[in-house]
C-alpha cells in the first residue's frame, strides 16, 4: 500500500524541481546578476531565465537615470522634464517612486531619492578623479550646498490618477540608486513566484533575494563580504529572505591618499563616516536596499531602534574601528562553523 502510494505521488505528481542551474547577465542595472534555479529540466529552468531576464531588463529600462531608450518613458524622461511637465509613466515608475517617499520618511530622510544634485556633483568628481587620480579633488562645499537646498522630496510629485509623474523644480533631480535594484530584485522574485518557482537565488550586483531553500532542503548561504579586504565577515543562512550590504569599499575614489565612497550623508553632504558596512536582512528586498543606503547615515542608536521596530528586519553594523553591532535576531542567521 505504501509502496503503491509512494509510486502515484511519484509518478502523477509535478516532476522534482532537483537540478541545478544557473544563469548570468551583465546587462541588467549596469552590475553583474547571477541566478541559481532548481528545476525539473534545462529547458524549464531556460524559460524561467528568460522571463526572470526580461522582467529585470523592463525595470532597468524604467529605472534608468542616465539614458532614454526608445518609445518608452523612464526616470531620466522625468529628470529631463523636471519643472517643465509632469510625465505619463508606467505604473511601475509610481510603485517605485511611492514606496522610496515611504522609505524616505522611515529613515528620517537619510536615504533620499530627491538628493541628485547632490549625488551628480559627487559623481562627477568621482569619475574626474578615477580618470586623473593625481589632480583627483573633492567636490566644493558651496557647490554641494547649493545643490542640496533643491533635494526637496515634496518636489517629486506622483499623480496615481493622471499616471503621471513631475519633478516640479527644475533644479530636483531624482536619484534612485539606492533602491531600485532591491525593488526590481524583489518585484522579479514575487513574479518568479507566482510562475511557481520554488527554489531560487537571485543576485543583482550583491543585492541578494532567495526563494524557499535549496532543492536538498538547506538554507541558502549567503556570504558578507569583508569590507577591509578579501573574504567574508560572516555567512548567513537564508530561506526566502534577502541579504543586502551596502559598504564603503563598492564605489570610491581617493583624494590625498583618502578613500571617498559613494553614500553621502545628506546631514553632511560629505561620505558617511559612521560605518564601513551594513547588512540588512529582510523578507523584503526593496525594504533591505533602501534601509542599508538610510542606516548608513544614521547614528547606531536610531539605526538599531529602528530595525527593532520592523518586522522581519535585521541588520549587521560594521563600524569604522572594526567592530561589529547586530540587531537581535541577526545572529539566528549566521552560519556557525
Ligand atoms: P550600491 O549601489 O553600491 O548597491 P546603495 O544601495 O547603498 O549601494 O546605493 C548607493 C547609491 O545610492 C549611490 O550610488 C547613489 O546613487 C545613491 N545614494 C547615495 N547616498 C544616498 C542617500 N543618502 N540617499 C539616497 N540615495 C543615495
Ligand atoms: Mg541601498
Amino acid at each position: 500500500m505504501l509502496l503503491l502510494l509512494g509510486f502515484l505521488l511519484g509518478g502523477c505528481g509535478l516532476p522534482t524541481p532537483s537540478q541545478r542551474y544557473e544563469k548570468i547577465y551583465l546587462d541588467v542595472f549596469d552590475t553583474v546578476t547571477t541566478v541559481v534555479l532548481y528545476d525539473s529540466s534545462q529547458q524549464s529552468a531556460n524559460a524561467k531565465f528568460d522571463e526572470l531576464h526580461d522582467i529585470l531588463l523592463s525595470y532597468h529600462k524604467l529605472y534608468d537615470i542616465y539614458h532614454t531608450y526608445d518609445g518608452v518613458n523612464n526616470l531620466c524622461t522625468v529628470n529631463q522634464n523636471a519643472g517643465i511637465a509632469p510625465v505619463k509613466v508606467d505604473e511601475k515608475i509610481l510603485d517605485l517612486i511611492e514606496y522610496a517617499i515611504g522609505m524616505d520618511t522611515l529613515t528620517s530622510g537619510r536615504m533620499n531619492i530627491a538628493m541628485g544634485g547632490v549625488l551628480q556633483i559627487w559623481q562627477t568628481y568621482r569619475d574626474a578623479g578615477l580618470e586623473e587620480p593625481d589632480s583627483a579633488a573633492l567636490p566644493p562645499m558651496d557647490e554641494l550646498k547649493a545643490a542640496n537646498a533643491d533635494a526637496v522630496i515634496g518636489n517629486v510629485v506622483a499623480d496615481r490618477l493622471a499616471g503621471t509623474l513631475f519633478v516640479k523644480d527644475a533644479k530636483t533631480q531624482i536619484d534612485v540608486g539606492a533602491i531600485a535594484k532591491g525593488y526590481a530584485a524583489q518585484r522579479a522574485v514575487d513574479a518568479m513566484k507566482s510562475a511557481g518557482v520554488t527554489s531560487m537565488l537571485l543576485s543583482v550586483g550583491g543585492n541578494v533575494c532567495s526563494i524557499g531553500t535549496r532543492a536538498d532542503g538547506t538554507r541558502w548561504k549567503v556570504g558578507i563580504q569583508n569590507p577591509y579586504g578579501e573574504g567574508n565577515i560572516a555567512a548567513v543562512q537564508v530561506e526566502g529572505q534577502s541579504v543586502v550590504t551596502s559598504g564603503t569599499y563598492e564605489r570610491y575614489y581617493t583624494v590625498d591618499g583618502k578613500r571617498y565612497h559613494h553614500i553621502i550623508d545628506p546631514d553632511t553632504l560629505m561620505p558617511s563616516v559612521r560605518y564601513d558596512s551594513v547588512t540588512v536582512i529582510s523578507s523584503d528586498s526593496a525594504l533591505a536596499d533602501a534601509l542599508t543606503t538610510g542606516l548608513f547615515c544614521m547614528p547606531i542608536d536610531e539605526g538599531m531602534a529602528l530595525v527593532e521596530q520592523l518586522p522581519d528586519t535585521e541588520a549587521l553594523w560594521v563600524l569604522p574601528d572594526g567592530t561589529q553591532q547586530m540587531s537581535g535576531g541577526f545572529s539566528t542567521y549566521i552560519v556557525k562553523e
